[in-house]
């Protein structure tokens, strides 16, 4: 079974913690649109271009405002991830799933620690991890830059052969993949097509040579595996 030896067990946490068929997410696409319009102050359908445009050259929004326009991060993190959990339903069947898993649990994000407690409480499972690392202990370097990779296994005395990650964004599995570790890529069949093509989540179909398995349903995929 390719997948038991592992005893890390990372995941993202925005669509992939919870499906991004919940249309959660599309709050905080919102929110960002709305930040850069007022912070650049220029139309919404210009500071989306933007937005968008950041995404792609410096991995997040977030990266980009700060490195082109010296934006301080924690007003930007803190305004887009003020939003309604009411959307989301927790899935009871993940926390037995993510429980009865062997080793340790971490929680990887280009989001915030406060955003990941938020949604990691909502979600029921937030206690079940070994650690939580968030954008600012990148030094709000985020994936798929291969320097927060490297802090994170640091920090957290990780052996990739050992690991695996989670994610719905497949350009995030690549250098996981180039450590060693084994990559499971969380498919949604939603429509996001309002997402440029290398940010949304990936629909399963023709998955990338560093993608060792994929899923749409999390849990029913770690209640699968055999220890
Ligand atoms: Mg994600």
């Amino acid at each position: 079974m390719p997948f038991s030896h592992v005893d890390n067990w990372i995941f993202d946490l925005d669509n992939t913690l919870y499906s991004g068929d919940a249309n959660f997410f599309k709050q905080i696409d919102v929110k960002m649109t709305a930040f850069v319009s007022r912070f650049l102050d220029m139309p919404p359908v210009e500071a989306r271009k933007v937005q968008k445009q950041y995404l792609l050259e410096y991995g997040t929004t977030l990266s980009g405002l700060m490195a082109v326009h010296n934006m301080d991060p924690e007003e930007f993190l803190n305004d887009v991830h003020d939003i309604s959990l009411d959307v989301l339903d927790p899935d009871p069947a993940l926390r037995p799933a993510i429980e009865t898993l062997p080793g340790r649990k971490f929680i990887f994000t280009n989001g915030s620690q406060k955003h990941a407690k938020n949604v990691g409480d909502h979600l029921g499972i937030y206690d079940l991890f070994d650690g939580v690392f968030a954008i600012e202990d990148a030094g709000y370097v985020p994936k798929p830059k291969p320097a927060p990779y490297d802090m994170f296994i640091k920090e957290h005395d990780i052996e990739p052969k050992r690991a695996m990650m989670a994610e719905d964004s497949a350009r995030n599995l690549k250098i996981p993949f180039e450590l060693g570790m084994k990559t499971l890529l969380i498919t949604s069949q939603a429509d996001w097509s309002h997402e440029p093509e290398h940010a949304r989540p990936h629909t399963g179909e023709n998955t990338p040579d560093f993608v060792h398995d994929h899923t749409g349903d999390l849990s029913a995929w770690l209640h699968g595996l055999e220890f």
